[in-house]
């Protein structure tokens, strides 16, 4: 979970990170009355989840309460990477000589949280990563010793810190790791973090990512969520009891079951296609949680085709056939659709389909390679490269039940050459096998 600005920097500064004065306004005129009450220069700040609020023009100096008013209006009328503006954050406008990043990551490969710091802050901390990595200090921390002093101190030569502030830096540094720890972040950055006019370090803006599965632990943060300003998809998915992480593809895919999500993925891929989304409906999905999920897939601007891979055992075919049929009626949607759907009542399922005009595909492999070839607009017509015929194999044994079915697929390739050869020949093998990693 995200929080704003402002909620950032009030956990900040309660672990003793010095923050500007400011308050929170959905008004224009509420902004016009903080303003006024903190007598002097302010900056106006659009309160959404979205970083590079600046370059989009969501944050502006005021130097009057009418300006503040004025500028506050226009931020609450905008949009920002799609996000309406219904917050304001009014602070008092910061003297900025120098800007700092300073922000703790959890690296994973490491096993333990890094925390990372730049002179070059104020601007796209990725972006100093990309195109200038040296200018980045980072400092691993170990769990059981905590960051000591020694670390800060090394952080702030690193960046070249004047020496007069490595005593507040340390102060900063330690507040910043002490609250990262206590609310379970899997982020916290002050970027930037600045030296003022008078010479003093301050947080100008803040950002914490909370880890979800540690929410339980903290009611009053679970009670900051904002639900105006998430991104509307993992809302609902979250409170339909969906699990979605959104993906860069075309190719959507619904699947119930983690790994059998992570598979589709991984077939999808196989094929030259890349998914738009992991999404795993769970156990027993009905069909309102069927149409759900296909009301976020299709959301999806970039999804050009939609994978269903349903293996029925407590969720029924029959009743998944039907959730998707009812959500088409619902949402409009012209992307092709490929539906595998395996188990308890999949005859009545693809029927169902079918019916319905979807593609429909007895394995995964063959699902995978008709929505990859839908989407590119080529023909569905299954064409098997190499290092598709032992998952296919695999599959089709298991889908058929057993060795009995075993047997007869061995009988009916033994009739196919290309599979014969590619089974035989130990260099075929390796090569597929090569290939299928580099395709990942
Ligand atoms: P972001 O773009 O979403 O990261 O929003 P920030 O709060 O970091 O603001 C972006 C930039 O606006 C900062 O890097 C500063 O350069 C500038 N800025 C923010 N607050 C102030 C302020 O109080 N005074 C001045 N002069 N500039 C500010
Ligand atoms: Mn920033």
């Amino acid at each position: 979970m995200k929080l704003h600005e402002y909620q950032s920097k009030q956990l900040f500064a309660k672990y003793g990170v010095s923050i500007p004065k400011g308050e929170v306004a959905t008004r224009p005129e509420d902004a016009r009355r903080i303003a006024t009450d903190l007598g002097r220069r302010v900056v106006v700040k659009a309160q959404v989840l979205v970083g590079g609020r600046g370059k989009a023009g969501g944050v502006k100096v005021a130097n009057t309460p009418e300006e503040a008013e004025r500028v506050a209006g226009q931020i609450l009328s905008m949009d920002i990477k799609g996000l309406a503006v219904h917050k304001v954050l009014v602070d008092e406008a910061a003297d900025i000589r120098q800007e700092i990043y300073l922000g703790i990551v959890l690296d994973r490969a490491q096993r333990r949280a890094v925390m990372m710091a730049s002179a070059a802050g104020g601007m796209d901390i990725e972006e100093v990563a990309r195109t200038q990595p040296q200018k980045i200090v980072r400092v691993p921390i170990d769990p059981f010793l905590g960051l000591r002093e020694y670390q800060t101190r090394q952080i702030a030569y690193g960046i070249g810190l004047d020496r007069n502030l490595i005593k507040d830096f340390n102060v900063i540094a330690q507040g910043l790791h002490r609250c990262f720890v206590e609310v379970d972040a899997s982020l916290a950055e002050i970027n930037p973090l600045i030296v003022n006019g008078e010479g003093k370090l301050q947080a100008v803006d803040g950002k914490i990512l909370i880890d979800d599965n540690a929410l339980f632990r903290h009611p009053e943060l679970a009670a900051m969520r904002d639900i105006d300003e998430e991104e509307p998809s993992e809302t609902e998915a979250r409170q339909r009891g969906l699990s979605y992480i959104k993906l860069d593809g075309e190719i959507g895919c619904m699947v119930n079951g983690a790994g059998l999500a992570m598979a589709t993925m991984d077939m999808t891929q196989l094929f030259g296609g890349s998914p738009a989304n992991f999404l795993d409906i769970g156990g027993g999905a009905q069909a309102d949680k069927v149409a759900a999920a296909l009301r976020l897939i299709l959301a999806d601007p970039n999804v050009k085709a939609v994978l269903f891979n349903i293996f029925g055992g407590i969720t029924r075919c029959d009743e998944v056939a039907r959730g998707i049929v009812s959500a088409l009626e619902e949402v409009k949607a012209d992307v092709p659709m490929v539906a595998r759907l395996v188990g308890t009542n999949e005859e009545e399922g693809r029927r169902i389909l079918a019916d319905a005009k979807m593609i429909t595909a007895k394995t995964l492999a063959e699902a995978a390679q008709k929505a990859v070839a839908a989407y590119k607009g080529e023909d569905a017509v299954v064409k098997l490269p190499p290092v598709a015929i032992k998952p296919l194999a695999v599959e089709r044994a298991v889908n058929a039940g057993g060795p009995a079915a075993k047997k007869s697929l061995a009988a009916k390739s033994a009739a196919r050459p290309a599979r014969k050869v590619a089974a035989k020949k130990p260099a075929a093998k390796k090569k597929a096998a090569s290939k299928s990693k580099s395709a990942r």
